[in-house]
């Protein structure tokens, strides 16, 4: 602040941030699945990416595993909201599991995509993060077809056998800009690259980002509420620095944040990732209150309404309407 003038302690909160449709319905799954069937329920792999939401289901009777075979022969288990290969539905019903998918519809949509093109001979350009579970069961749809692109360093190394035939799909929850940067060098490569049919990076991870950027332009600092493994929460850290934020940083709650990032800064940006629940974005705002920063100013950049009902199988059994 300039000299002589009393700073004004400014918090600026991001809208839309948080849950997304996807992720709503994924933990409702979980919590309705022990409530109807009773503990234990396995979860194949985090249902999503938070910490938070992973111990107060876990606390409730979920039992989180990483594969298949870790689960008694004909429980119940449930598909996390990232989405599984062909492979693993198989892996599934040769234990007789009783599945219950609570893959998001948007990710379910990606994976239509990939087994389309890759039935019509196309080579798939998946741009996504390797190792990431999305990424995973996405490629598992057509493991002869897809190769994986990540990021745009990752260009050069593409071969593909007919570079007339090749189309690029994405992971839901990337940057939009460096993905647009990636096709780019995607498309210098192979002139003849097709398009997905419609935007693969979700509309919970874009509105998340543009609301991000207008709150960048404006704050010094961005705290970005997210677990480490998610990946559109991390990405909002880097789209902040990328848009005007001198620092940003992720944190899994409140308890993380550092007095030291706090030095002269007088205008904070609060947002959180979509698989983060508000109670820790409260958390964060109540810390900001007694470090002495004012009221929070909402900075929309768009509502959404999406609501995805629960998976078809549970609602059969809760005697739901189809
Ligand atoms: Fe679905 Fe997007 Fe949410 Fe992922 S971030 S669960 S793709 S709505």
């Amino acid at each position: 602040a300039p000299e002589g003038r009393p700073r004004r302690k400014q918090v600026l909160l991001a809208a839309p941030r948080g849950y997304c449709a996807g992720v709503d319905r994924a933990v409702e799954t979980v919590e309705k699945a022990l409530e109807h069937y009773g503990a234990p329920v396995y979860v194949r792999k985090e249902i999503v990416h938070n910490k938070h939401v992973v111990e107060v289901l876990s606390r409730r009777g979920a039992v989180f595993v990483d594969e298949t075979d870790e689960v008694p022969e004909g429980s119940r288990l449930v598909f996390s909201a990232h989405g599984v290969s062909p492979a693993v539905r198989e892996a599934a019903a040769a234990r007789s599991l009783q599945t219950l998918d609570a893959t998001c519809p948007l990710v379910t949509k990606v994976h239509r995509e990939a087994v389309r093109f890759a039935r019509d001979g196309y080579s798939i350009l998946l741009v996504g993060h390797e190792g990431h579970e999305e990424v995973e069961g996405t490629a598992g749809e057509a493991p002869d077809h897809v190769t994986l692109v990540d990021g745009p360093d990752s260009v050069d190394a593409v071969e593909v056998p007919d570079p007339s035939k090749v189309v690029w799909l994405s992971q839901t929850t990337l940057s939009v800009d460096e993905t647009m940067d990636t096709v780019r060098r995607l498309r210098e490569k192979f002139p003849q690259l097709a398009d997905p049919p419609s935007d693969d990076i979700c509309y919970a991870t874009q509105n998340r980002q543009v609301a991000v950027k207008k709150v960048a332009a404006r704050a010094e600092l961005v705290i970005v509420v997210g677990s480490a493994n998610s990946s559109n929460s991390v990405r909002l850290v880097e789209v902040a620095l990328q848009n005007g934020a001198t620092s940003s940083y992720r944190v899994d709650s409140a308890a993380e944040l550092r007095d030291e990032w706090f030095d002269g800064v007088d205008v904070v940006g609060v947002t959180s990732g979509a698989s983060v629940p508000e109670i820790l974005v409260d958390d964060v705002l109540a810390s900001l209150a007694e470090r002495g920063y004012g009221e929070p100013e909402e900075v929309r950049t768009a509502t959404e309404d999406l609501v995805f009902s629960l998976p078809r199988e549970l609602r059969t059994n809760l005697g739901l309407t189809p």
